[in-house]
């Protein structure tokens, strides 16, 4: 593992006083961490330094072709001081998927543990501690030769930086409207959908807006090929409780695949109850709803961790879910997850990696 070089910032930021106004990705802390890659030396010279613009020719290949890969995870603060990253193992090994997916070259996995825990570590007095706060922590890779043919670069940056964010929800648990696209796609089976990158969520801005005038908060959508098959949200994957059963769409390629979700499916099983992963057609949702078998419905995500859905528009089809409230799986997976990434629910699967 390579030693990582630390330089202290000398003018440290005021740090937000009122961690009620935090809102989401608009703050960020005093450092972050950076690592080049060449041909010659690989990934190389890992440093902490101040957070602080970067140089970048506009010829870099990123901002033409969009090489580029991204993570989301958090650390919290534990009420006996404790700071946890949750499933950070999970996101590192996401990242060399998308990585192979992306043509950039993989970081190695104790390299990118390192930087995630040593960063944390020095900005440690950033992370707030109000209920539903956490510190999000945004690592990245971009495609750096100054080029303009089509290939994959020789040069690349690992950027860790890190952002204070707010409750997702002010005041407890709010269900969400979310709106089914038929015309647009997100990303298709051989595309690029299960890696985490940005060319994927600029495919995705249109629905957003197109939801967005009608009312909705966020996209759920079909298949590419057939716009027949539920696959994820903008940010989220989706579950279902039908007939007493959890379903959620089975990992086909084009859906990300959520270390939320993965969370998600893992306590359901615990807890004894039935989970399918597989194939769900709307016109089946569209049916569960009609007749009362689609019980409760979810979104999970780093962001939001679990989000209720209280109601889902396919066409001129409004499905009121549950009477629109929380239904009580969600509530017990939000209250679950969100205890064990803050230490006070018993991590009974060792899923929290301590911050030194
Ligand atoms: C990040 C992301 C998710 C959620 O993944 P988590 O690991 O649970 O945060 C779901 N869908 C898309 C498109 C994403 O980018």
């Amino acid at each position: 593992m390579q030693e990582i070089q630390i330089e202290r910032t000398k003018n440290p930021k005021q740090k937000p006083t009122d961690q009620s106004k935090l809102g989401f990705g608009k703050i960020f802390t005093d450092h972050m961490y950076i690592m080049p890659y060449n041909k010659e030396q690989g990934w190389h010279d890992p440093k902490i330094v101040p957070y602080q613009p970067i140089t970048l020719e506009p010829s870099a290949m990123v901002f033409h072709y969009g090489q580029e890969m991204f993570e989301g995870l958090k650390a919290y603060k534990a009420a006996d001081g404790r700071v946890l990253l949750f499933r950070p193992d999970k996101n590192i090994a996401r990242a060399n998927r998308s990585n192979d997916r992306l043509c950039i070259p993989e970081i190695p996995e104790d390299d990118f543990l390192n930087a995630l825990k040593t960063l944390v570590s020095v900005d440690k007095d950033w992370i707030p501690t109000q209920p539903g706060t956490s510190l999000y922590i945004r690592p990245f890779v971009i495609a750096t030769d100054p080029f303009l043919g089509v290939r994959p670069s020789d040069t690349y940056l690992f950027i860790i930086i890190l952002s204070p964010s707010g409750a997702y929800y002010e005041s407890g648990l709010d269900p969400v409207k979310i709106w089914i696209e038929d015309d647009y796609v997100r990303a298709v089976r051989g595309g690029i959908g299960e890696a985490k990158t940005g060319g994927n969520y600029v495919a995705s801005l249109a629905a957003q807006m197109k939801a967005h005038d009608e009312g909705y908060s966020q996209v759920l959508w079909l298949d590419g090929v057939e716009r027949k098959y539920i696959e994820e949200v903008g940010a989220m994957n989706i579950f279902f409780k039908i007939n007493g059963k959890v379903v959620t769409p089975k990992l086909n390629g084009s859906i990300l695949p959520g270390v939320t979700r993965a969370s998600c499916i893992d306590l359901c099983k615990h807890w004894g109850m039935e989970v399918e992963e597989r194939r769900i057609s709307v016109d089946e949702l569209v049916e569960a709803a009609r007749t009362g078998a689609l019980e409760e419905c979810w979104g999970s995500g780093t962001a939001a961790v679990i989000s209720p859905v209280g109601t889902l528009r396919y066409e001129n089809e409004v499905m009121e879910i549950g009477g629109g409230g929380i239904g009580p799986v969600s509530q017990k997976l939000y209250d679950t997850v969100t205890g064990i990434q803050t230490g006070k629910v018993n991590d009974e699967f060792g899923w929290t990696v301590e911050v030194q």
